[in-house]
């Protein structure tokens, strides 16, 4: 993974740099010794690792603005961090950063039923935003599986999903307001509590920009009653591809269940072992959830399990309790750790249309053959969200690239079939040279004028996103300019 040469000139500062960020943060929220540094040198893309010059942890949002202002005026980029979970590298340093992160900032500022809004710091995760309602009967709709560890600052930036989001849409749909930093220290507050702002929409702008355009500290979110009762029914199936049928004849159907979660033998073989869900031993597997009133839910149901039965399926349980559905979503929610237990894995993240799931499923199988490396599948098959794993060994000299060469053929194929080169964990680094497969330069350059807009310097999280190549006239003219 090519990443741009580090600036001596900023290291040389290293010191001064060090010595004006304690002037505006307690001494314990500067970090610079070498060995503690190290604790930020990856995210959840754990094959590549940098530590940074510096890691800063404010506490506010007046801190923030006093550590950009200073890292502006000091031309030294800076990588915006929430829990460090992502998946494309998103917060992956490079060794001339300062790493700033919102974990400390985590108060509910504000909670409004009546309006159903809560108000918070952007570090606070992502399930315990659901934690400070769930007494009073609320709900924050977007569950990405590392909801017990990610901040809605990272959600936010990647515009995360997760299994529920079929139904309630992904963190864009659930935002409404944002206060932002934007790299010269200026605040700005972005839509708010109401469901529409004047103006240009720069919310949609900013969900999903990967903390190119400023650093997001709080964050007004939509809050739902919870559901009057949800039941997953659990599907297996003896091939891959009928299974991926059943999907799309469901959506075809109209039903909307909450969730559709789909896993491959490798997968049900890794987390039985793991989490003892009580999976069936088949080739594919479905959860397929509906959420209402009883009568709502048996209703439902019953047409989802009508039309799975049409496929012929090894196995069709509904839940009876409220402990056999959790244990069916444990084994579902433990799928990436129990791979993660049989050998290194890189987890892909595509999107492709429903109806080209089964053609999908088989092409990876094959490429599987080809490239001689073990992949499991485990996705939000109901909004056409895929993540293969690739297992590989990290210690077997070019295993990484080999990887690497396969995952890039599969988002290439996502592309190829009309779908997207991510679907809810980011470019990031580990899709950044792809890019160009998928947007013409004309879209890139349009794309870079708007970072041009709020980073004229190009300092915010460099080197993600935007391929390398594309980029560097730009990075090279905010250089000189400064
Ligand atoms: C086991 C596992 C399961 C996962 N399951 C899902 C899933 O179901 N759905 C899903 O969508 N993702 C999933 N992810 C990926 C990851 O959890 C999400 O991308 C998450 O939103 C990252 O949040 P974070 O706080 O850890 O962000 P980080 O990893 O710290 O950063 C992510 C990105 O956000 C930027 N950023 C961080 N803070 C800010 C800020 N304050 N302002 C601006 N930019 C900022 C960073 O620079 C980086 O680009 C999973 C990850 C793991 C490890």
């Amino acid at each position: 993974m090519e990443m741009p040469v580090p600036s001596a000139a900023v290291l040389s500062r290293k010191a001064r740099v060090v010595a004006a960020l304690q002037e505006v943060l307690p001494s314990d929220a500067v970090i610079h010794d070498t060995r503690e540094t190290r604790a930020y040198e990856c995210d959840a893309l754990t094959a590549y690792r940098c530590p940074p010059m510096v890691a800063v942890l404010p506490t506010t949002t007046q801190e923030v603005s006093d550590v950009l202002r200073i890292c502006h005026a000091m031309d030294v980029p800076v990588v915006p961090r929430g829990s460090g979970t992502s998946l494309a590298g998103g917060a992956l340093p490079t060794a001339d950063c300062v790493i700033l992160g919102v974990a400390r900032m985590n108060d509910v500022i504000e909670t409004d039923y009546e309006n159903r809004i809560i108000r918070v710091q952007t570090g606070r995760t992502n399930l315990s935003v659901t934690g400070a309602v769930e007494e009073d009967g609320f709900f924050y709709a977007p569950d990405p599986s590392s909801q017990l560890a990610c901040a809605i600052a990272g959600n936010i930036a990647m515009n995360s999903g997760g299994a529920h989001c079929l139904k309630y849409g992904v963190t864009t749909n659930n935002l409404m307001g944002v206060t932002m930093v934007m790299m010269d220290g200026a605040v700005v507050e972005i839509g708010g509590g109401h469901l529409d702002a004047g103006g240009l929409d720069l919310l949609g702008l900013i969900c999903g920009s990967e903390g190119q355009l400023g650093i997001v500290t709080e964050a007004t979110l939509r809050i739902l009653p919870k559901p009057e009762g949800a039941r997953p029914v659990l599907m297996g199936f003896d091939d891959n591809e009928v299974a991926g049928a059943c999907v799309s004849d469901i959506i075809k159907a109209g039903v909307l269940p909450v969730a559709i979660e789909f896993m491959d033998r490798p997968c049900i073989e890794a987390t039985e072992a793991f989490a003892k869900a009580g999976y069936p031993m088949c080739e594919a597997l479905l959860i397929v959830e509906v959420e209402g009133s009883d009568a709502e839910i048996d209703h439902q149901l019953s047409l989802i399990k009508e039309i799975a039965q049409r496929h012929n399926p090894v196995e069709l349980r509904e839940s009876t309790s409220a402990e056999e559905s959790a244990k069916i979503w444990l084994g579902r929610k433990s799928a990436f750790g129990a791979m993660g237990q049989i050998n290194d894995y890189m987890c892909l993240d595509g999107t492709i249309p429903v109806s080209s799931l089964p053609m999908v499923l088989r092409r990876i199988g094959e490429m599987s053959q080809e490239y001689g490396l073990k992949v499991g599948n485990v996705f939000h098959a109901g909004d056409g969200n895929m993540h293969p794993l690739i297992l590989f060994d990290a210690n077997k000299p070019g295993d990484l690239e080999l990887c690497e060469a396969f995952g890039a053929d599969i988002l290439r194929l996502c592309v190829e079939v009309g779908g997207c080169l991510t679907g809810e964990h980011g470019v990031g680094i580990e899709k950044r040279d792809l890019m160009d497969v998928q947007y013409a330069p004309a879209d890139l350059d349009a794309q870079m004028a708007v970072k041009d807009v709020f980073d004229p310097a190009w300092l915010l999280n460099p080197a993600k996103v935007f391929p390398l190549h594309v980029s560097q006239s730009r990075r090279e003219a905010a250089r000189v300019a400064a």
